[in-house]
């Protein structure tokens, strides 16, 4: 597989394919962007660890953890699943890279598929793209 973006840990830089990210930006309903995964790893990594929670706490952890839980246990076997890349079920921080990218650039079909998801990565990124 070819590898078209990489986000390493702590202040290590994120390399980005640039043919990629011009595809991706041509086409965002695709659900497809290489800059917003990679910065989800960023994200994910603020709390040290890259293991697709991002660094939230009280509600919000036990709201995310819970989603994340429930939605990842299903391994991309429900038909729901499909709005999501496979590559979201490789491990829990592929999760969040590959929801994120959806919430942002496919947000009514996250949002019809997996309301639950929507509402918990809403609440994480404070916005709405899907205009509920
Ligand atoms: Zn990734």
């Amino acid at each position: 597989m070819a590898v078209i973006g990489q986000a390493l840990p702590n202040r290590g830089p994120i390399s980005l394919s640039w043919d990629a990210a011009l595809v991706h930006s041509r086409d965002p309903g695709a659900g497809r962007n290489v800059v917003i995964h990679e910065f989800a790893h960023k994200i994910d990594m603020m709390d040290g660890y890259s293991d697709g929670i991002p660094p939230l706490r009280g509600a919000q952890l036990t709201r995310w953890t819970r989603t994340l839980d429930g939605e990842f246990a299903q391994g991309g076997s429900d038909p729901s699943d499909e709005v999501l890349s496979p590559y979201a079920w490789t491990n829990t921080s592929e999760f969040f890279a590959v929801a994120t990218e959806a919430f942002f650039c496919s947000p009514h079909r996250l949002g019809e598929a997996k309301p639950d998801l929507y509402a918990a990565l809403a609440g994480w990124y404070l916005q709405d793209p899907a205009g509920t």
